[in-house]
């Protein structure tokens, strides 16, 4: 018999997996009826709520049309239409929109196109990589290098590749890691290529918030040396942290931006990595050998580019981020309830008391079944859990997970 190996799962464990018959707006229903509030967005991809109605609208549209072809030599309107709504939420500088099909895939092309920019423009290896410590960038080898060297890729830390990791920007702490940075461009500016950041907020390195101005600094420093200043938003993009994109809270324009996971509203898998002028023309030649080696099968697939086209309609005809407003205005009256809370637009966290600080915390398990069993979904990272529901949650529901969060401090 064949069986299913699920991601993130200790299988030994024997967790209960649920089946899910339903979506709608923020819940999961099983084929049991249970309405699970889907409290992190079904892994931060969620932004609109499940099967947002325009959304699967233009899904069902475009499959009377197309279903997946050859994005070499072809093209289709769903694309074209991504790429200039793109245009019109992104600054001027960022022109060119690669597509791909998961944010890892994003991630892994920024990093080709820093690194043959230089190959191309110099003929020289300027291919070191700058990352935050506690970073996360995806689980292909390219994401992985980039990002925390930890549990979740201590067997191949052999593999990966060598990446300078700087300090987390504590708050308090801003400075270390501003001059570590200039430090290093100092000694090795000519090896250095890029710096890829998730801006405001480090993700699974366990929802680690920072000041924008820490981002204006290491973008001055990126200028000033030459570097690629690569913003890795597949997470905080498409309003999570309270703007469309992180990086309208700062100073800083990327010289590549990568998005996936709400490019869609969460509904297929699709991703883009935007690039400048700049970056493109250092692959545009007469000279075929200069050309960007990168494809996936599934590059613009027509049905995902519909339901980000949608998505993007969305944008602009509907006050999502006035959505998001609402939730964090909900936070910050919980707030004072919780160690070290951190609210940033969509995602409030907080710590808790445990032994270790790691993904392996043992209080995490424990917590995570008790929400389960009480139908809200909320994954613990070690000690500190979050929330990250798709901007629809009614008000009820979210006092609801917070009922059970607070429930759930009797199990400390
Ligand atoms: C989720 C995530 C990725 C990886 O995206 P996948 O679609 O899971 O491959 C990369 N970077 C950040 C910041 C993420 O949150």
């Amino acid at each position: 018999m064949n069986t299913i190996w699920h991601p993130f799962t200790q299988h030994g464990l024997e967790e209960d997996i649920i089946k899910i018959s339903y979506t709608q707006d923020e819940f999961l229903i099983s084929s049991d009826g249970r309405k699970i509030i889907d409290g992190i967005s079904s892994w931060w991809v969620n932004t609109l709520g499940h099967r947002n109605p325009k959304i699967m609208h233009a899904i069902e549209e475009e499959t009377k049309k197309t279903d997946q072809l050859i994005f070499a030599g072809f093209t289709h309107e769903p694309a074209l239409k991504v790429a200039k709504m793109l245009g019109e939420f992104l600054p001027e500088k960022l022109k060119y929109t690669f597509f791909s099909d998961s944010g890892s895939t994003s991630v892994e092309v920024a990093l080709k196109m820093a690194v043959g920019y230089f190959y191309n423009k110099l003929g020289k290896d300027k291919s070191k990589i700058v990352a935050f410590e506690h970073s996360y960038h995806g689980d292909t080898f390219g994401g992985m290098s980039s990002g925390a060297r930890s549990v979740f890729n201590k067997p191949y830390s052999h593999m990966l590749f060598d990446v300078t990791h700087i300090p987390y920007p504590e708050k308090g702490r801003e400075e270390k890691t501003i001059s570590a940075y200039k430090k290093l461009l100092e000694q090795k500016y000519n090896e250095i290529g890029a710096i890829i950041l998730e801006p405001l907020i480090l993700g699974s390195g366990g929802m680690l918030t920072y000041e924008p101005f820490v981002l204006d600094e290491l973008y001055k420093l990126s200028k000033e040396y030459d570097v690629f200043f690569i913003l890795d938003e597949v997470m905080t993009g498409w309003g999570r942290t309270g703007t469309m994109f992180a990086f309208e809270q700062t100073n800083t324009v990327p010289d590549i931006i990568c998005l996936s996971k709400g490019l869609t509203g969460g509904s297929l898998p699709l991703a883009v990595t935007v690039a400048t002028d700049e970056i493109y023309e250092a692959f545009y030649s007469k000279d075929k050998a200069k050309m960007f080696y990168h494809s996936s099968s599934y590059t613009a697939n027509p049905v995902a580019c519909a339901a980000a086209a949608a998505n993007l309609e969305i944008w602009k005809e509907e006050d999502i981020l006035g959505r998001v407003r609402k939730i964090t205005e909900f936070y910050e009256k919980q707030a004072s309830d919780f160690k070290n809370p951190r609210i940033l637009g969509d995602i409030f966290a907080f710590d808790i008391d445990g032994e270790g600080n790691d993904y392996l915390a043992n209080v995490a398990p424990k917590l995570y079944d008790f929400y389960r069993k009480n139908d809200v979904l909320l994954r613990p990272l070690g000690n500190t859990v979050y929330v990250m529901p798709p901007y629809c949650i009614s008000e009820n529901s979210l006092s609801r997970v917070f009922d059970v969060i607070k429930e759930s401090k009797k199990l400390l």
